[in-house]
């Protein structure tokens, strides 16, 4: 008997580009990824030094993006107004920190048994240099040497499955694939080796700029007024300069009060209670490092999907719509209504 290893002889991903792409595209659905399209590293040539791939691997030729869907079951619970976890455990935090850093795992394991550097990369981006808003974080990182970003580099996953032929990005900010609409998660992997390229995204128009998004965001984070426009690989894109910091905390469940807030009453610090879209005194602690989605990406996912699925565009098609109920609201200045049956345990008291 002798030691087992993988196979470390083959060539497959060296004579022909097209070829060798076929190959690593078809592994990495076996894999795992629901999607998965390849952009040419020139389409970052203008990308700001801080979010550019090049400062990370240099001799990168080929960016390798992978969508993975959100389950459509996994926001059920949040639809129903009574299980929550589940979208921030299976459709988020766990997508994100547990299967998609597998797969790309595995993905660049593949590729590095024939030679090519691969750099596996899922969310990393509580390490980056940059702010939301793309400023560099003051007394965080320097940078090593001249010419070179300050750690973390952050590359944009969003705009880069869309340089790689994933999807659009929508009015939202979200990235819109045929397949799932805003219902995926991105993760992508830089290597040396030659892969040809995908077409930028140019099938049917998914965002159509119905502002479903913006009307049912429960934190008002969409300001029409204010747009970014960029331009992303020779296409102009333009999208609503989402407000992070609002998101930040009415996705967490969060309304921020003008009154004063007892301790007791605070959901998760200072002058916070719970929004009417949260059925929860106090801000349910994180699962899977992230997930703490209680607004159930109400606008920027459920709302575009519900959209996207009724004008038929999306190829993820289902036997029944989404919304099958009207939207539920906690009124929490009333008493709340347990169901019959439904018991807290007795008091024990002294005298027991
Ligand atoms: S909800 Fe409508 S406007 Fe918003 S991203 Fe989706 S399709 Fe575009
Ligand atoms: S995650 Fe929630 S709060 Fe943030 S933009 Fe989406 S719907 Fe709005």
């Amino acid at each position: 008997m002798a030691i087992m290893t993988r196979d470390f002889s083959r060539n497959d991903l060296v004579d022909d580009p097209g070829k060798a792409a076929t190959i690593v595209k078809k592994q990495a659905l076996a894999f795992g990824a629901d999607v998965v399209g390849i952009g040419s590293i020139d389409r970052w040539a203008d990308a700001p030094i801080q979010m550019d791939p090049r400062q990370i691997m240099p001799e990168c030729r080929s960016v390798i993006a992978m969508a993975f869907r959100v389950n459509r079951g996994s926001m059920r619970g949040i639809e129903e107004g009574t299980y929550f976890s589940n979208y921030s455990a299976m459709g988020y935090g766990g997508i994100t920190y547990l299967y998609m850093p597998m797969t790309v795992i595995n993905l660049s394991k593949f590729i590095e048994d024939q030679g090519y550097e691969a750099v596996p990369m899922g969310h990393q981006s509580d390490w980056r240099g940059i702010d939301n808003e793309g400023y560099l974080k003051k007394n965080y990182s320097r940078p090593v040497a001249p010419g070179r970003a300050a750690p973390d580099v952050m590359i944009n996953l969003r705009i880069a499955a869309f340089l790689c032929g994933l999807g659009e990005i929508g009015f939202s900010k979200m990235l819109l694939t045929p397949q799932f609409g805003p219902r995926n998660r991105i993760g992508i992997i830089m290597t040396d080796v030659e892969l040809e390229a995908d077409p930028i995204y140019d099938g049917p128009q998914l965002c159509n700029r119905c502002m479903a998004c913006v009307k049912a965001c429960p934190g008002g984070c969409f300001d029409t007024d204010r747009r970014v426009k960029v331009n992303l690989g020779g296409r102009e894109v333009e999208w609503i300069d989402l407000d992070m910091k609002s998101c930040g905390t009415a996705f967490t469940g969060t309304k921020v009060s003008d009154e004063p807030v007892p301790p007791e009453k605070q959901y998760n610090r200072d002058q916070t209670v719970p929004g009417e879209w949260s059925p929860f005194y106090k801000k349910p602690r994180n699962l899977y490092n992230t997930g703490q989605a209680v607004c159930g990406a109400r606008g920027c996912t459920r709302a575009c999907m519900i959209s996207l699925e009724k004008r038929g565009v999306l190829q993820n098609r289902f036997h029944d719509r989404f919304r099958r109920r009207p939207t539920w609201s906690v009124d929490w200045n009333t008493p709340p209504e347990y169901p019959e049956g439904a018991v807290f345990r007795p008091q024990v008291t002294e005298a027991d």
